[in-house]
């Protein structure tokens, strides 16, 4: 038998849930040993090495998922909602394992149990809230335009269909609500769609347990195993495999620049390119006002101190550019943001590329002309683990200008203080790559100054913030968690909120197909109870014959 095969523990997944992880990959309900070097997580804390060994899936485990994965599409296309009773079962598994889950998932990534705890109650929420969504058939889009009696026009039913099978990558810095159970799979499942999971590498033992309480739910949901598997692996190749395999249809990232990109260009090569959702790095620009330093400066600059620093800065929403009116105001506002950011604790790295990448980019950052290292954090003496002492740098609009480096995100406790006269805000936004967020701190008797500002910025940005820092992303049908390029690859759609799940479907539309033979959301007695536009008015009416 090859090493990658069933190793002993065939349907484990199906049975029970164990309580540890055995350095498993989960092919449609199988575990699988995988093959080639091992490789461990790190505990980012201590510095050494935790948990099982792990071993990248194999060729054959990859085509495998995508095979199974391709059946049940094509089983279930015209079944919207068969999916649904998945995210109700696994949200409660998540709940009920939450002990276990939290207790490997800190000691892989360092992130603290407080923090880890709400992250797993918004993974349960987001896993529930699309439940109920693709219950409603929200994101369907059903339409039905009526044919004339003098047969003029032909009769249209347009509907959206789930996309079929998708690769998603989780990211490092959120290992519940970003990976294996996060939204971009429950999105994929709450269209309709199989979803083939590349676990991160940074924490593949929480990896394993999710993905075993998610092949549990399909199972106790009385579903195929294809509809869900976890491949494990470390470096590219897994990745790359996956994004090639032909019947995977559509690809959703949350990570970095360089593996976003990676993949999108990965999936425009493939003999039929497939979209790609990537969720990338961001620079979240901050601009202040001088009344609202006047006002409230003290205040806004711990609020500012904590997002730059809170979870050591590796949140794809921290503010890494912040603008200060040149003068007086900036100077202080400078000041209260230097002290009360000096004032919190250096933090933990989540990998050691994290590590490395930002430790070369202070060194570069602080060499450039006319930029200087405003502040820097206290390191622990002989901390064993991937701790980074945080730094703010300040230069000037011109120099701004003319080093676009200082536009790379520097993922970690860190931020970019640049200084302009407040006249000249309108003109920062055209200089500036794409963002998931832009924020304005001002008084309300400002609405030119703001007005000219957000016009500019709301072309940079997929959601602009009014006097408040840009942490937290609710999970909720008014969110947008996207933006233009580079952070992300698809400026018209969002990782997180209802429209999430649109990623994942595509319109098809139904000309003169008599009433049986089309699917259950088009029929003449909408037997689903969903809304649909029916001749331009929305209803749930059935059609009269
Ligand atoms: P990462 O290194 O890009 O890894 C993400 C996943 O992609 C991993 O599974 C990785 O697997 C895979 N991958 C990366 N490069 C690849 C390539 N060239 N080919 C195939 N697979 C590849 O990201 P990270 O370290 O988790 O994330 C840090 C970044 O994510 C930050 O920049 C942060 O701003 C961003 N982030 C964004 C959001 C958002 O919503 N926009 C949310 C969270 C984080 P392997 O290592 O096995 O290759």
């Amino acid at each position: 038998m090859d090493t990658h095969e069933v190793n002993g523990r065939d349907n484990v997944a199906r049975n029970q849930m164990s309580v540890a992880a055995f350095g498993m990959n989960i092919v449609a309900g199988q575990e699988r040993a995988g093959g080639g070097e091992p490789f461990r997580a790190i505990d980012p804390v201590s510095g050494s090495y935790v948990g099982s060994d792990f071993h990248a899936a194999t060729e054959k485990d990859i085509a495998d998922a995508v095979d199974l994965a391709v059946q049940v599409y094509n089983n279930a296309l015209l079944t919207p909602g068969i999916t649904v009773p998945i995210l109700n079962t696994v949200a409660h598994f998540l709940e009920d394992w939450a002990k276990v889950i939290l207790e490997t998932c800190t000691g892989e990534t360092g992130l603290s149990i407080p923090r880890l705890e709400s992250e797993l109650a918004r993974t349960s929420d987001q896993l529930r809230f699309l439940a109920r969504i693709a219950e409603r058939g929200e994101r369907l889009d059903a339409v039905i335009d009526q044919g004339d009696p003098e047969g003029m026009y032909p009769e249209l039913r347009k509907v959206r269909l789930p996309i079929g099978p998708i690769a998603v990558f989780g990211a490092s810095n959120f290992p519940l609500a970003f990976s294996v159970l996060g939204g971009d799979t429950a999105s994929a499942l709450a269209a309709g769609c199989p979803v083939i999971m590349k676990a991160h590498p940074a924490h593949p033992a929480t990896s394993e347990l999710c993905g075993r309480l998610m092949a549990n739910a399909v199972a106790k949901c009385g579903l195929e195993p294809g509809w869900f598997s976890l491949l494990q692996g470390n470096g590219s190749s897994v990745g790359t495999q996956l994004v090639q395999e032909e019947g995977i249809k559509a690809v959703a990232f949350t990570g970095s620049l360089q593996g976003g990109r990676a993949l999108f260009d990965i999936a425009s090569r493939r003999l039929n390119p497939i979209p790609v959702f990537a969720e990338m790095g961001s620079l979240n620009p901050v601009f202040l006002t001088k009344a609202s330093i006047r006002n409230r400066g003290g205040q806004i600059a711990q609020e500012l101190a904590q997002s730059i620093s809170g979870s050591a800065g590796q949140l794809c929403t921290k503010p890494g550019l912040i603008f200060l009116p040149e003068g007086q105001e900036g100077d202080f506002l400078e000041n209260d943001l230097a002290n009360a950011f000096v004032a919190r604790p250096a933090g933990h790295l989540l990998t050691q590329t994290i590590y490395d990448t930002l430790a070369a980019q202070f060194n570069q950052t602080s060499l450039i002309d006319g930029v200087d290292t405003l502040v820097q954090q206290t390191q622990t003496s002989n901390d064993p683990g991937l701790m980074i002492p945080g730094r703010l740098f300040r230069t000037t609009i011109t120099n701004f200008r003319t080093h676009p480096e200082l536009q790379s995100e520097h993922f970690g406790p860190s931020a970019i203080i640049v200084t302009c006269p407040e006249s000249e805000f309108r003109t920062i936004p055209e200089l500036l790559e794409g963002s998931l967020t832009g924020t304005i701190f001002f008084e309300s008797d400002e609405s030119e100054l703001v007005s000219e500002l957000l016009g500019e910025l709301i072309h940079k940005v997929g959601r602009v913030i009014g006097n408040g820092v840009p942490m937290g992303v609710r999970v909720a049908r008014g969110m947008s968690h996207g933006g233009p390029y580079p952070a992300t690859t698809s400026v018209r759609d969002t990782s997180v909120g209802s429209a999430a799940i649109d990623r994942f479907l595509r319109p098809v539309t139904y000309q003169n197909i008599p009433n049986e033979l089309l699917p259950l959301s088009l029929r003449d007695n909408n037997p689903l109870g969903i809304v649909r536009q029916i001749n331009s008015h929305l209803t749930t009416d059935s059609i009269e014959i």
